[in-house]
């Protein structure tokens, strides 16, 4: 009998132990990591990742820019359905502000985000403690939650600081310890941009990116602490040229609109009168470019349906760039992003590994948003009803996944 009580005792230690010994599960996001970019050679870190774990060329959601994006993958909603439609964007319901990522006021306002529910809010409303070192929408009370522990966005906050914040975050008693966290790198989009997806610089930042991971996992294993750590990019990079740009007003009088966006592609608002004029002469097919009236894109975007999405979106064929001679920026970029999220120049980086993970697995290219419901399983977070689905990363899973 004794015998038998203490093996139920044990038994029972055991069960509570591993539950909370649950592996910490931590996000990353290095915004701009193309998924070719893994096989330059330039990140021994990540590239250990993959040999122990699973990787994979993951399709963004459209469109390809960053913060409709970092919402699709904590959000597990494409754009259209998360409310972050684009990276600048106006919404009926909320006259006379535009969003943009500059804008802090837009930023930290919930009600450009409250269409989606991101993971961490979840979590908060389930009990679970979450940290954001950065990431899309972290600043605002969405749902009127936000993160337990998180930061204000500031890009000059080095790639090692991110990193000892996190740890920082990790050495915290265990009942104050997160047990889910996202972070975040910019360097990475910012050289792409800057010298183009080809660069020494792009490689140089990539590896100083992996430097930073490496750092994190070290740090972990310092702490003894286990952990399922997923790496993500939000889209891929472009080269561009000044030999392959368009200007709309080859197409459309000037006068006519005003432009939301310009770039990887063109969004454009009639102005008042001119909506016969406007929709005439840019929907359909040009030399390098497609216009769409908002709710008549291709099936495969998932896009238009959404009252943000603006009336009249021009995307070029990937590689040019569409500008109005009135808003042409003086400064030329090298790369960009915005284009088809089917072209492999759009193709974003996933890798993961942990406790969780197979070994050596390479999916086939999936839709980011089915990183939600993967990292939800990882973290012990119940996924909200989502785009996303845990089939095509289950092959990379152990059985009995934790
Ligand atoms: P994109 O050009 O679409 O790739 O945007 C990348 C830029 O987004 C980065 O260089 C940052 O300046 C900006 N960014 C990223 N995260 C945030 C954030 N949480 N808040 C404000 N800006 C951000
Ligand atoms: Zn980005
Ligand atoms: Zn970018």
């Amino acid at each position: 009998m004794r015998k038998i009580l203490i093996l139920i005792a044990s038994c029972f230690a055991f069960a509570t132990s591993s539950a909370l010994a649950r592996p910490l599960t931590v996000l990353i996001s290095i915004d701009g990591f193309r998924a070719d970019y893994l096989g330059r050679g330039v990140t021994p870190t990540m590239s250990a990742m993959a040999a122990g774990g699973a990787s994979a060329a993951m399709r963004p959601s459209f469109p390809s820019k960053t913060f409709p994006n970092h919402y699709a993958l904590i959000t597990g909603l494409r754009p259209d359905r998360n409310g972050i439609v684009d990276n600048n964007m106006e919404d009926p319901a909320i006259p006379g502000v535009s969003f943009r990522m500059s804008n802090h006021d837009a930023v930290v306002d919930r009600r450009w985000w409250d269409q989606g529910e991101p993971l961490w809010v979840t979590a908060e409303k389930a009990g679970i403690r979450s940290a954001t070192m950065f990431w899309p929408g972290s600043e605002a009370a969405v749902h009127g939650v936000r993160p337990s522990l998180w930061l204000p966005f500031d890009q000059s906050k080095s790639a090692e600081s991110r990193v000892d914040q996190v740890l920082a975050w990790a050495d915290l008693p265990s009942e104050q310890r997160p047990q889910f966290i996202t972070l975040y790198f910019d360097d990475v989009d910012t050289m792409g941009h800057t010298y183009g997806p080809e660069s020494a610089e792009v490689n140089a930042a990539a590896t100083r990116v992996d430097a930073a991971i490496g750092r994190l996992e070290a740090g972990l294993k310092a702490r003894n602490l286990e952990a399922n750590i997923v790496v993500v990019a939000d889209h891929g990079m472009a080269a561009v040229s000044e030999d392959r740009e368009l200007f709309i007003e080859d197409h459309v009088p000037a006068g006519t609109f005003r432009t939301l966006a310009t770039g990887a592609f063109m969004t454009l608002v009639p102005l008042p009168g001119q909506e016969a004029v406007v929709d005439k002469a840019l929907v359909g097919s040009h030399d390098h470019l497609t216009c769409w009236r908002r709710g008549q894109f291709p099936a495969r975007f998932h896009y238009g349906q959404n009252p943000r999405v603006a009336p009249i979106f021009c995307l070029p064929q990937t590689g040019w760039t569409v500008y109005s001679r009135a808003r042409k920026p003086n400064y030329l970029e090298k790369g960009t992003h915005g284009f088809d999220p089917a072209a492999p120049e759009m193709a974003a980086v996933f890798v993961a590994s942990g406790p969780a993970f197979k070994a050596g697995v390479r999916l086939a290219t999936f839709d980011n948003v089915d990183v939600y419901p993967l990292v939800a399983r990882l973290a012990g977070i119940v996924a909200q009803p989502s785009d996303g689905s845990l089939a095509p990363v289950r092959p990379a899973l152990k059985p009995k996944g934790r």
